[in-house]
C-alpha cells in the first residue's frame, strides 16, 4: 500500500520539483517498493524511452598493490610480495590487454583501475597510457579512479591539475566514478580512513571536469550505512553536477550504485544487500539525481538477472560486455566474467526495451530493432545448439 507520503513526492516529480533530503529518506522508506519503482521507471522512460546502453569493454587492474586498507576492499594486498599481489609491467599490460580482446572485434573501451601503489614512478602511468593509445587509438582510455589521481598528486608532488593535464597529455580520456564509496565522512572514516576523503573525491571530479572532462560517479551501499547516508551521498553528487552543467565543461556522465560484497573482506560479517534493495536503490537513485543523465544496473555487482530488473526501476544502462573485471571477482562476485553483445542484447530485449550500444561518451554506436514479440522469449536448446521459442 503506497503512503501518503510517496504521492506528495509522486507529485512532485510529475511537477519537475526537485526532490529534498526528506524525500530521498521517504522513498527509502516506501513500504511500496513495486510503485517506487513505477515512478522511477516513469522518470526513466520520459530521459530515453525504451532506449538501454551498453558497451563493449575490456577491463585491466594492472597492480593490487595499495597502501590503504579499506575494510570492504578484498582485491588489494598491502605490499609486493604478499600471496596474490600483482604489478605488471607496462609490457605485461600489454599483453594482458591482447589477451582479452578479440581483434576481429575490439572494444571501445579500456578500464583501467588499480591500488594505490608508492613503488611505482608516476612515468609508469603516463607509459600505459600512451601504449594503450599507440596501440588501440579507437578504444576510449576510462583510467584510475578520483582516489588514484588524489594519491597521484599527493605522492607526486603535483596539483591535481597538474596531474590531469599531464595524463590527458599521455592518452587519458576520461574518469572512471570507482572510489567514491559513502562520502559522507562519519561512514568513510570507518570504511576507509587512508584514503582521499569525500571532499577531495569531488574536488577532483569538479577539476576534470572544469578541463572538459566527463566522468561518473558511483556508491557503495548495504554495509554500514544508513539510508540518510545514501541520500547525503546523492546530494552531495548533484550539487557538484549542477556547478558542473552551469559551468558548460565536463560533467557526470552516470551514477552507478555498487552492491557491497563482503567476501574476503574486513566486513565479512555483514549479509550484503538484497535483491530488493539493489532495486530500490536504482530507483531512489533516478528520481533523486535528477542532472544525472544516466543510471547504469551494474551487473558485475548485482548479478545480470537483477541488473535486467533494474531497466524496470530507473536503469537506462547496463554497462557493457566487462571482459577481465578482478575486483569484484576478488569478492567471489555471483555474476560471470564478462557477458558477450549477444547475452547483453538479449538481456535488454526480454526486458522489453531496445539496445543500443553506444561508446564511453554516449554517442551511438550500433541501434538494434526492438524484438518481435515472439523472438523475445526464446531459450536455447544447449544439446542441439538451437533456439527454442517458449511463445507461440
Ligand atoms: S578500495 Fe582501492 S584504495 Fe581501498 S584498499 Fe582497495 S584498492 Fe586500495
Amino acid at each position: 500500500m503506497r503512503s501518503a507520503r510517496f504521492a506528495e513526492i509522486e507529485a512532485k516529480v510529475r511537477a519537475g520539483v526537485r526532490l529534498d533530503e526528506d524525500d530521498g529518506l521517504a522513498l527509502f522508506e516506501e513500504p511500496d517498493f513495486l510503485a517506487l519503482g513505477a515512478l522511477a521507471n516513469e522518470v526513466r522512460e520520459k530521459r530515453h524511452g525504451d532506449r538501454t546502453y551498453f558497451n563493449r569493454n575490456v577491463r585491466l587492474e594492472t597492480t593490487n598493490v595499495c597502501y590503504a586498507s579499506c575494510n570492504f576492499c578484498s582485491f588489494a594486498k598491502l605490499e609486493e610480495g604478499m600471496p596474490g599481489a600483482h604489478t605488471m609491467t607496462v609490457a605485461q599490460a600489454m599483453e594482458a590487454l591482447r589477451r582479452k580482446i578479440d581483434p576481429s572485434a575490439p572494444p571501445t573501451e579500456i578500464h583501467v583501475v588499480n591500488g594505490l601503489h608508492k613503488g611505482l614512478p608516476f612515468s609508469y602511468y603516463e607509459e600505459l597510457l600512451s601504449e594503450m593509445r599507440r596501440e588501440y587509438p579507437a578504444a576510449h582510455r576510462k583510467c584510475f579512479t578520483a582516489v588514484e589521481i588524489h594519491f597521484f598528486a599527493q605522492h607526486y608532488g603535483m596539483t591535481v591539475r597538474e596531474v590531469l593535464e599531464k595524463l590527458i597529455a599521455a592518452g587519458l580520456e576520461s574518469l572512471p566514478g570507482g572510489g567514491a564509496e559513502i562520502l559522507h565522512e562519519d561512514v568513510r572514516r570507518r570504511i576507509s580512513n587512508d584514503k582521499a576523503t569525500g571532499e577531495e573525491y569531488l574536488a577532483v571530479h569538479r577539476e576534470a571536469h572544469a578541463l572538459g572532462m566527463m566522468t561518473n560517479s558511483t556508491m557503495l551501499y548495504g554495509h554500514i550505512e544508513t539510508f540518510a547516508h545514501r541520500v547525503d551521498h546523492m546530494l552531495r553528487l548533484r550539487a557538484l553536477q549542477d556547478e558542473s552543467v552551469a559551468r558548460g565543461k565536463g560533467r557526470f556522465q552516470a551514477f552507478i550504485p555498487l552492491a557491497f560484497h563482503p567476501d574476503g573482506n574486513g566486513m565479512e560479517q555483514l549479509p550484503g544487500p538484497t535483491g530488493v534493495d539493489d532495486l530500490r536503490t536504482l530507483a531512489v537513485s533516478r528520481l533523486m539525481l535528477d542532472n544525472f543523465e544516466h543510471l547504469k544496473a551494474y551487473w558485475v555487482s548485482s548479478t545480470p538477472k537483477v541488473a535486467q530488473i533494474g531497466l524496470a526501476f530507473g536503469a537506462d544502462d547496463v554497462d557493457g560486455t566487462i571482459v577481465g573485471e578482478t575486483i569484484y571477482t576478488a569478492a567471489k562476485k555471483k555474476a560471470p566474467d564478462g557477458l558477450s553483445v549477444d547475452d547483453l542484447v538479449r538481456l535488454i530485449r526480454e526486458a522489453g526495451r531496445i539496445p543500443v550500444e553506444r561508446d564511453t561518451l554516449y554517442r551511438v554506436v550500433r541501434e538494434f530493432p526492438r524484438a518481435a514479440l515472439e523472438g523475445q522469449f526464446k531459450v536455447r536448446d544447449r544439446r542441439q545448439g538451437k533456439h527454442l521459442s517458449v511463445v507461440s
